[in-house]
């Protein structure tokens, strides 16, 4: 047992607080309602709030530099001193309206409406703007940072106090300090390389660590004991540049200031495990839920008098820990590490919702079977009280837990017989279509008789305010069934009257009912719940509330039927289908962890997969069938690229074959950086693939054609992110040049995603230009 006593900290803490306060205070502010001072009050009361949490839960510190008006990223932009040139800020420009600016971009002044022709769309009309800092996920999490750009001449320098203020501020409260931030080596990899001549920017390494070393020192000088260092780069394949710049870069670190704990997560570290491990640092956090496997690995190559820091209690998901499964791991630890043991999460709880109370809509069963971040909190100090032996193993919080852990795993909700029988009796070849696409493509261009370059649209169209004040009343009971469907109903019609007067070719129900492209699913489906309140911060102000998948899958009923089928009777033309797929319904969910990922998508995969065949049944010819997150879940290291490629292609597969070979299986994806998996893409054998490629001038498609792409493929070419409507001549360019790439007779007209954020009359002119587009080429061919 570890001579020195069990200490409990987090990595961090939900910065959004219990009722989203963040969320609306910056959006009041952004509206021009509430001022700097009133956001920043609201800001203070949050963190006063969260530390005393974590007080309340008896851990060793509070953690500041976790909290951010955006995004920590930026936060660190500016403490760093680095803020990119090219917004120009006005000297005396406050810090945070310069933070907003990155964070959200700068308007262009809109030009004179009678200095230009009526009608005018150009941007180069427009005053200068700036667009924000490009954002992207962090490491594989739905939460989005905001990317740094350095130039090879960035200046760096010790610019911003509030990581100071707010230690100065947790002191004032009475608070044990840690301090936190992103290290330098994570911060240079996570940044982009800007400017005309190329460079490497592991090489502004020597001019950004004084700047840390900087920080440091403050911090001491603040009397702040220890600060949290995180490197979660270190779970990745490095090249030997960069993990050789580790060890230089912590003997500079590890002295300047106050004791380093450097926090590693999300990932096993496989080759830099002794490389972490023997750094000049005073300790190592390890996140034991990813990388259970390394922690006797840890225990051995960290020296003894280092502290280790063992993240037990999952970050990543919302699940009630296992006190014994926790315990069977640390006692092997504690008793081979004679240094110093903290026990905490294994990463920062950002990812999980703030706390259960609240929850009332979920039932009582169900809700102990889930932990969110204050009650994660909790669980750390049982942990600790039972590992030290202050407390029994007759202690009432450990009953509760054994019973709820005992009840989840027993659960029939949880384990339903009929679907693993479903998923063990599966077929040979369940995951293929019965012919080969060049089969099934003469079948079915004389099913449709389909023009060449057919055009069609990916799904939503507009939600208006109708729309969703008619859903919100249903919800709430106040508008009932019929009402509701009438409504609903009209919508459709209207969509798709509008959609026959444009002269589109392939036509949608327009998704007017559903309010999440998951969440209608997740609905509907058995083995999903819905919070209340379990929101979860994506970027910014934005938060998602992920539905919680906790049983085995199945479909009670048909979900999108009637919907398509209503519309199909009001056109001759084809109406398309539209389903989410299995791997996005996963990866936006949080999911069990009693079983792995790839079954739960198998489950879910066979849910689609029925309602696909009631679709065809129902006389729908078309069914698209999104997957808009199927890259994004590719895990961190490339090795593991393979399986989960694997599975989850075979599980889009899984859900898409059950078909004859006339029905044609549409797919799509919001982004089209595939080139590193497009066999993987092209072995999910969609008819069509629809992706997004119109904001990359086409640019994206050229690796379809050099792969020889071998279905049919829909590049967007209408940029939906923006209300600006594309010219006839924009799209006959685009399309010109996909055609160059990809053979004609294999393309589709489309925009690059969903309307459901865009209004009407932008949405019909853009579609107007588009259909014309398209009818021009076809004549020129
Ligand atoms: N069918 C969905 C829509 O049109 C697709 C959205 C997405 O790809 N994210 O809204
Ligand atoms: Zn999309």
């Amino acid at each position: 047992m570890a001579a020195t006593p069990l200490l409990t900290h987090t990595l961090g803490f939900p910065r959004m607080g219990a009722q989203r306060e963040l969320k609306f205070a910056l959006e009041r502010h952004w509206r021009g309602e509430i001022d700097a001072a009133a956001l920043e009050s609201v800001g203070a009361e949050l963190r006063a709030r969260h530390w005393q949490a974590q007080r309340d839960a008896g851990l060793a510190f509070a953690t500041v530099g976790d909290f951010a008006y955006y995004d920590h990223m930026a936060t660190l932009i500016q403490l760093l001193g680095c803020e990119p040139a090219r917004f120009g800020f006005a000297p005396g420009t406050p810090e945070l309206a310069r933070y907003f600016a990155m964070a959200r971009g700068v308007q262009a002044q809109p030009h004179e409406a009678a200095s230009c022709d009526a009608g005018c769309t150009h941007t180069a009309h427009e005053g200068a703007g700036q667009p924000a800092l490009e954002m992207t996920k962090w490491f594989d999490t739905n939460y989005h940072y905001l990317v740094p750009e350095l130039h090879a001449d960035t200046p760096f320098r010790l610019s911003g106090h509030r990581l100071f203020d707010e230690v100065a501020e947790a002191q004032a409260q009475g608070h044990r300090v840690k301090a936190q931030l992103v290290g330098p080596l994570t911060f240079l990899w996570l940044s982009k390389e800007k400017g005309q001549a190329p460079f490497d920017r592991l090489t502004l390494l020597d001019r950004l660590l004084p700047v840390y070393a900087q920080i440091l020192a403050r911090l001491k000088a603040q009397g702040v004991e220890w600060v949290q260092i995180d490197e979660p780069i270190l779970g990745l394949e490095l090249p030997a540049a960069w993990s050789q710049a580790f060890e230089p870069t912590y003997w500079q670190l590890g002295k300047a200031g106050p004791q380093v704990l450097l926090a590693t997560y999300f990932s096993p570290l496989e080759t830099q495990l002794r490389l972490a491990c023997q750094l000049p640092v005073a300790g190592l956090h390890v996140d034991a839920v990813r990388a259970p496997q390394e922690l006797t690995g840890v225990a051995d190559w960290l020296p003894g008098y280092k502290v280790l820091s063992v993240g037990v209690v999952d970050g990543r998901n919302i699940w009630r820990t296992d006190p014994d499964a926790a315990l069977a791991l640390l006692r092997p630890v504690a008793d081979k590490h004679p240094g110093p043991l903290w026990i905490a999460p294994s990463c920062s709880l950002l990812h999980v919702p703030v706390a259960l109370a609240g929850e009332e809509v979920l039932d009582a069963e169900l809700r102990s079977w889930l932990a969110f971040a204050t009650e994660k909190l909790g669980e750390l100090g049982l942990l600790r009280d039972l590992l030290d032996g202050s407390v029994q193993d007759t202690d009432p919080r450990l009953a509760e837990s054994r019973a709820a852990i005992a009840s989840r795993r027993a659960s029939p909700r949880v384990h339903r017989p009929e679907v693993a029988r479903r998923l063990a009796e599966a077929p040979a070849g369940a995951d293929q279509r019965r012919a080969p696409f060049a089969a099934r493509q003469v079948v079915q261009r004389g099913r449709f008789g389909l023009p060449p370059l057919p055009t069609t649209t990916i799904g939503s169209f507009p939600q208006t305010a109708a729309i969703r004040a008619a859903r919100a009343a249903h919800r709430r009971g106040t508008l009932d069934d019929a009402h509701y469907r009438a409504q609903m109903r009209a919508e459709i019609a209207l969509a798709v009257r509008k959609q026959e007067e444009l002269g589109l070719d392939v036509l949608v129900h327009g998704e007017a009912e559903r309010n999440d492209m998951v969440e209608y699913f997740g609905e509907q489906l058995d083995g999903f719940a819905f919070t209340a309140n379990g929101w979860v911060q994506s970027y910014g102000s934005r938060c998602v509330k992920p539905p919680v998948l906790y049983g085995d899958v199945a479909r009670p009923r048909a979900m999108t039927v009637d919907w398509t089928v209503y519309a199909q009777s009001l056109t001759a033309r084809p109406m398309k289908g539209m389903l989410t797929g299995p791997v996005t319904i996963l990866q936006w969910s949080f999911v069990r962890d009693d079983q792995p990922r790839s079954r739960s998508c198998e489950q879910i995969a066979w849910a689609i997969r029925d309602e696909v065949a009631d679709l065809e049944q129902a006389g729908i010819g078309i069914v698209q069938i999104d997957e808009p997150a199927i890259r994004e879940g590719l895990p961190l290291r490339r090795a593991l690229w393979k399986p989960y490629l694997d599975w989850a292609t075979r599980a889009f597969r899984l859900s898409a074959s059950g078909v004859g070979n006339a029905t044609q299986i549409h797919t799509h994806m919001c982004y089209s950086e595939f080139n590193d998996i497009l066999p993987e893409i092209a072995a999910m054998d969609a008819d069509v693939i629809t992706i997004e490629t119109s904001r990359s001038d086409m640019e994206l498609l050229g690796a379809f054609g050099s792969f020889r792409y071998p279905n049919e493929i829909g590049p967007g070419v209408y940029d939906i992110h923006s209300p600006r409507v594309p010219t006839v001549h924009e799209m006959l360019r685009l399309l010109r040049k996909a055609a160059e790439v990809v053979p004609p007779a294999h393309l589709w007209v489309n925009p690059d995603c969903g309307l459901k954020t865009r209004g009407w009359p932008e949405t019909e002119a853009a579609l107007r230009n588009m259909v014309h587009a398209a009818r021009q080429l076809r004549q020129e061919w």
